[in-house]
């Protein structure tokens, strides 16, 4: 197996292909090449090889899926194509030092490196109840549990449904509303540093329908300490994504939703200054930036 790009396609024209299955998947699959240049940007998701980003890292031809890992933590990924050329898509950590990151291929696992941009996010400020940011014991004791549980939730991993697999990972947003692009800001609460903001906000008044950007089944819903009425969506190959603040969850565990199906309602429930949607999406145990993901 060959891990960089086929001898008779340029890495380009081959992302191209990949466009052109997206767009018209039986018109355009025969002839790749003719995809117009500007179909790199109709890509799902686009890459963005920082901190917060996803790397589309060529996998060359085989006939078989490749099966990909992350080098450190040895964590799998997903892979997308088909025999002429397979694409890894890698979630990068908000917490990925820049510089040169590593993927293991195949049963030898054969390394392949890949470069890390450096990415400067602002910084956010915002006030909130003082109880959720000087945590007392008894909310300690319940955030670490929480925490525990939602380690198991982020590190599902199954198969991908055919047409994800085909490379259809565009995603429909899940509320309309203004978009917020605080994605990766080094968050300060009530003067205190905490964790990167690790999703897209939506402005949305509470009770406003959210739904499914991409079919998935429902693999946790809960009341969280910090994310409120929280609803996960599992897109398989280790796709997930996040809905929090919630007001109504509207699912189960182990429900399907379908591309467009309402599942649950805006909310300004958990830690929030006001009602809006916030929207996480995690590959390979990365929270990465949703809008690298967004097709409408
Ligand atoms: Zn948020």
């Amino acid at each position: 197996m060959r891990y960089s790009s086929h001898p008779h396609f340029t890495r380009r024209s081959a992302l191209l292909g990949v466009a052109g299955l997206i767009a018209l998947p039986s018109a355009h699959a025969v002839k790749p090449k003719a995809a117009p240049a500007s179909a790199t940007t109709d890509i799902w998701p686009r890459d963005s090889q920082v901190p917060g980003g996803v790397a589309r890292l060529s996998l060359g031809p085989s006939s078989a899926r490749p099966v990909a890992r992350t080098a450190e933590g040895d964590v799998p990924l997903l892979v997308i194509g088909d025999a002429i050329e397979w694409t890894a898509l890698v979630g990068i950590p908000l917490s990925a030092t820049p510089g040169e990151a590593i993927i293991t291929v195949g049963s030898d696992a054969h390394r392949l490196p890949y470069t890390v941009a450096p990415k400067q996010y602002r910084e956010q400020r915002l006030t909130v109840a003082p109880g959720k940011v000087d945590l007392s014991p008894e909310d300690e004791a319940r955030y670490n549990r929480e925490r525990e549980h939602l380690a198991k939730v982020m590190a599902t991993f199954t198969d991908a449904i055919p047409a994800m697999l085909a490379g259809a990972l565009g995603m429909q947003v899940p509320v309309p509303g203004r978009r917020s692009g605080s994605f990766g800001l080094r968050r300060v609460f009530n003067g205190q540093s905490r964790n990167p903001h690790s999703g897209m906000d939506i402005a949305a008044g509470t009770g406003t329908p959210v739904v499914a950007p991409l079919p998935g089944r429902v693999i946790d819903t809960g009341d969280y300490f910090f994310n409120g009425g929280t609803v996960w969506l599992d897109h398989g190959g280790g796709l997930l994504s996040m809905y929090c603040h919630l007001s109504r969850v509207d699912v189960k565990v182990g429900d399907f939703v379908k591309t467009g199906e309402r599942f649950c309602a805006v909310g300004a429930t958990g830690r929030v200054t006001g009602p809006h949607l916030h929207w996480s999406v995690m590959l390979n145990r990365a929270m990465v930036d949703p809008a690298l993901f967004i097709a409408a």
